[in-house]
């Protein structure tokens, strides 16, 4: 008789435990589904990750693990459009300077300017042609290997985002200006961030480039500015061409 409610008591312990997180993690499951459900709209924006279903069984519980979901060949991770060195674009894929980048960069260009500072674009959207172009110019000059360091591949390049904008000189003679200096503080504010910053050569797999900038809106560069990381660290890709 005490044995019995003894396992009784066990098990009823047992369940307790069990049913708990249980009930707790499903309840968090179906109110963030019901609630990114609005936001699935016909928008142009990404489907946050937590809507879509996990597209392989994940071996260890990661709690920021990346979604990385792929349409008519373009790259999102976390719902961020990608292009890097593992990312690429489709050569077709020409979508123009995108007009909340440029609005955005307008209000920064008048912040900067009430600061008695210039800044500019000097380069924007580039089609994959134009790309090629360059690339190869570079390749020639200074051999692939080192094109490679701080110019783009054809179809890798940032720029034919349209979300990517290289400003005033465009070299590195922009370091240290006052407005590099204002840009590297601010420009987060504005939703841009400095793409390739200083020692994450290894991990952007481009040289520092205080001079381009890539909007992501103002939540997300932020973030990433707040977190110190690189955009491969944040969203924890890697950027090496396929071999
Ligand atoms: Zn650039």
């Amino acid at each position: 008789m005490k044995y019995y409610i003894c396992v009784a008591l066990l098990a009823a312990l047992l369940a307790g435990c069990s049913s708990v997180p249980n009930s707790s993690s499903s309840s968090s499951e179906s109110s963030s589904v019901a609630a990114a459900a609005p936001t699935t709209a016909p928008t142009s924006t990404p489907v946050p990750a937590t809507a879509t279903p996990a597209p392989t069984a994940s071996p260890t519980p990661v709690p920021e693990q990346s979604s990385i979901e792929v349409v008519d060949g373009i790259t999102y991770v976390n719902g961020i459009l990608i292009a890097n060195k593992t990312y690429s674009l489709p050569a077709d894929y020409a979508p123009g300077v995108n007009e909340e980048a440029k609005a955005a960069f307008e209000q920064m260009k008048q912040a900067a300017a009430a600061e008695g500072l210039n800044i500019y674009i000097s380069s924007a959207f580039r089609s994959y042609e134009y790309q090629t172009k360059i690339y190869n110019n570079y390749v020639a000059r200074d051999g692939q290997q080192q094109a490679d360091t701080y110019s783009a591949r054809p179809g890798h390049s940032e720029h034919q985002t349209g979300l990517a904008f290289d400003l005033n000189s465009i070299d590195d003679s922009f370091a240290n200006t006052p407005e590099s200096d204002w840009v590297a503080q601010h420009a987060h504010e504005y939703g841009f961030i400095i793409r390739y910053p200083a020692d994450k050569e290894s991990v952007t797999g481009f040289k520092y480039e205080p001079w381009h900038l890539r909007y992501l809106g103002v939540d997300t560069a932020t973030k990433v500015y707040e977190s110190g990381l690189c955009l491969e660290e944040y969203l924890d890709i890697t950027s090496i061409y396929p071999q």
